[in-house]
């Protein structure tokens, strides 16, 4: 059986301008991105956001009422063979990890105060997230073996647990954890995701860890996908 790749011819010239906007635009940025201050990278690619939503392609994999042009995984795919040249170009766009699937789950599982909170500024970009699922002392790929805790006290959840591997996490506003808030049930039904601001007092930020990608400390701010901790 032949898989067919080939995309309308809409979408196509679509990938087109992308490759070009890359090719012109984002690429030169890579240059000096380790050298300007948080705010005038802000200020250098805000224009460039605006282009790409003027193009209707701002996060184009999110439904529309998330922010996005409901163009589904396989577009996104597309888009991400050209964007995955660039360490910074999904962010431009709108759908870079972690931040495009903590929106999702925030749409899917979050209060109407979660989501203003904390959802619409996110897919605005104007704010960066990361998930903290991963734990030194288990097994990764198991998340029923988690064994960070939460427990309620009042209004708030105290939470105490380790986690490790969070891309994105030293220059994140805020994590969704995974942990588990009743231990007497199965993991599926005892586990919980809770949002956690990076000021919350008690939250401590070990390090980044180096990476192939990314070899050297102090390279990771803008690199979602290149910092775990
Ligand atoms: C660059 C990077 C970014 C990451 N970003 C994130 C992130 O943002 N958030 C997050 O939460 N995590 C993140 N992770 C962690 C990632 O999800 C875990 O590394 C992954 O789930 C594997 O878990 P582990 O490292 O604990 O390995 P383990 O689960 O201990 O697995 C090690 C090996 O043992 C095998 N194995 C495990 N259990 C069994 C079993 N029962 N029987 C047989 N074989 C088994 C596995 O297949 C694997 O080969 C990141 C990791 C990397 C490298």
């Amino acid at each position: 059986m032949a898989w067919d790749f080939e995309t309308e011819p809409e979408f196509q010239e679509q990938l087109d301008w992308t490759r070009g906007f890359l090719d012109e635009h984002i690429l030169p940025l890579e240059t000096i991105e380790l050298e300007v201050t948080d705010e005038q990278w802000k200020a250098l690619t805000a224009p460039l956001k605006q282009q790409v939503k003027d193009r209707g392609l701002w996060a184009c994999h999110l439904d529309p009422e998330l922010g996005g042009q409901g163009f589904g995984q396989v577009k996104l795919g597309l888009m991400h063979e050209i964007l995955g040249r660039s360490s910074i170009a999904p962010a431009i766009f709108g759908n870079n990890a972690p931040d495009s699937g903590n929106a999702e789950l925030l749409a899917i599982g979050g209060n109407d105060e979660q989501k203003k909170q904390w959802m619409e500024p996110l897919l605005a970009g104007e704010l960066r997230s990361g998930f903290s699922m991963t734990e030194p002392d288990t097994a990764g790929s198991d998340p029923t073996l988690l064994e960070t805790s939460a427990v309620r006290d009042g209004d708030t959840w105290v939470i105490n647990g380790h986690k490790w591997f969070t891309s994105g996490g030293s220059g994140a506003d805020f994590l969704i954890a995974m942990v588990v808030t009743n231990p007497d049930v199965h993991p599926y039904q005892g586990s919980s995701m809770i949002v956690v601001p990076t000021d919350t007092p008690g939250l401590e930020i070990v390090r980044d860890v180096p990476n192939m990608h990314h070899p050297y400390p102090g390279q990771f701010a803008r690199h979602p996908m290149g910092t775990p901790r």
